[in-house]
C-alpha cells in the first residue's frame, strides 16, 4: 500500500543571533544552516522512514531541486512534485542564545500548487491507500474529495489551524489528527468536542502527556515515553507519519499509535527537523 501526502516543502533557514532583532535593527548572524522542512515534507520523510511507500504531492520553485533530492534520498517518491515559477516555500528562523525564536514563513510554491500533480499522483492510487494532507498548501479539500472518490482512506492533520480549511475537509475524513490547541480551536469553530465529530478515528496529541484516540464512542489514552526533550519541533509530524505508515503496513490502530509514540519520543531527543526523523530500526532499538 502507499501513503499519498499532499503537503508543503520548505527550506528551513536557521540564523543564530545574539538576540532577536528589533524594529529597524540590522544584526549579524553568527551561524547559518539550511535544512529540509515544512509539515508536509516532514510527514513524508517520517512515513518513508517508518517503512512504507510514500508519494509526495507538492511544489517547489526552480531553487528547490535540492529539497526534492533530499526527499528522494529519504525514500520518498517525488515524481509528482511540480516545479513552479514561484520560489520554494521557506522559513527564516532566527534563534537567539536563550533558544527563543522568531520565524518568517513564506509559502511560495506551496501556495501556487496546481491540480496537475494531484491528478497524476492519484491516478496511481489504489483502493485502501492512504491520502493525507495538512494546512500549509492549497487544494486540501479537492485532494480529499478526489481521494475519497477513489476509495482511499483520507487523513488530515489540522495544522496550522484554519477554521475554514478544516471545515472544508471534514466531510471526507476517516482519520483526523489534532494537537490539544487545535482540538480546542475546532471545538470553538464547530461546537463539537473530538468524540462528537462525525469521523471514525480522531487522535488528539498532548505533547509530553501522550495522546488520546477517539473511536466509536470509546477513548483510549496512550502515555508518552519518559525522555528529556531537546527540541520538540517536528514531533507531531513524526507521530502522524508513523501512525499512517503503521496503518498502511496493516498494523491495528493501537499498535500504530504505540509505535508512533516511541518514534515521536526519540524525535524530541534530537535537534532539527526532517533530517533527523528516526527510521524504524532506531525506533525499535530505542528503549528510554
Ligand atoms: P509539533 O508542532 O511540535 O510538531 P504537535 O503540537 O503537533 O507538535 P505534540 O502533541 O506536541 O504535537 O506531540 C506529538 C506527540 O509527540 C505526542 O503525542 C507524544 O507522543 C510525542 N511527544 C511530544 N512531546 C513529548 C515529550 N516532551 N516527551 C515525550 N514525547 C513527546
Amino acid at each position: 500500500m502507499t501513503v499519498f501526502n499532499l503537503g508543503s516543502i520548505n527550506a528551513d533557514l536557521f540564523y543564530r543571533v545574539p538576540h532577536l532583532p528589533g524594529p529597524g535593527e540590522t544584526l549579524a548572524s553568527t551561524s547559518f544552516q539550511r535544512g529540509l522542512g515544512g509539515k508536509g515534507a516532514n510527514m513524508s520523510v517520517a512515513a518513508a522512514r517508518a517503512g512504507t511507500r510514500c508519494t509526495h504531492i507538492g511544489a517547489v520553485g526552480a531553487d528547490g531541486a535540492w529539497a526534492v533530492e533530499r526527499l528522494t534520498e529519504f525514500g520518498v517518491d517525488t515524481r509528482h512534485i511540480e516545479t513552479l515559477a514561484q520560489p520554494t516555500g521557506h522559513a527564516i528562523i532566527a534563534v537567539d542564545d536563550d533558544g527563543e525564536n522568531a520565524i518568517i514563513l513564506y509559502p511560495g510554491a506551496n501556495a501556487a500548487l496546481t491540480t496537475a500533480g494531484l491528478i497524476s499522483a492519484l491516478a496511481q492510487a489504489e483502493e485502501g491507500d492512504y491520502f493525507v494532507t495538512q494546512n500549509e498548501t492549497v487544494l486540501q479539500a479537492e485532494g480529499a474529495r478526489m481521494a475519497q472518490s477513489k476509495g482511499m482512506r483520507v487523513a488530515y492533520a489540522a495544522a496550522p489551524f484554519d477554521a475554514k480549511a478544516v471545515q472544508a475537509v471534514l466531510p471526507y475524513l476517516d482519520l483526523l489528527f489534532l494537537n490539544q490547541v487545535e482540538a480546542e480551536q475546532l471545538q470553538q469553530a464547530t461546537g463539537l468536542a473530538p468524540e462528537a465529530l462525525p469521523i471514525r478515528d480522531v487522535i488528539v496529541t498532548l505533547g509530553g502527556d501522550g495522546c488520546r484516540w477517539y473511536c466509536k464512542g470509546e477513548i483510549k489514552h496512550f502515555a508518552a515515553l519518559p525522555v528529556t526533550p531537546v527540541d520538540t519541533t517536528g514531533a507531531g509530524d513524526t507521530f502522524t507519519g508513523y501512525v499512517l505508515a503503521g496503518l498502511d503496513r496493516g498494523l491495528p490502530m493501537a499498535q500504530a499509535i504505540t509505535l508512533a509514540t516511541k518514534a515521536a519520543a526519540l524525535m524530541v531527543t534530537r535537534q532539527g527537523t526532517a533530517d533527523v526523523i528516526p527510521d524504524l530500526r532506531d525506533v525499535h532499538r530505542f528503549d528510554p
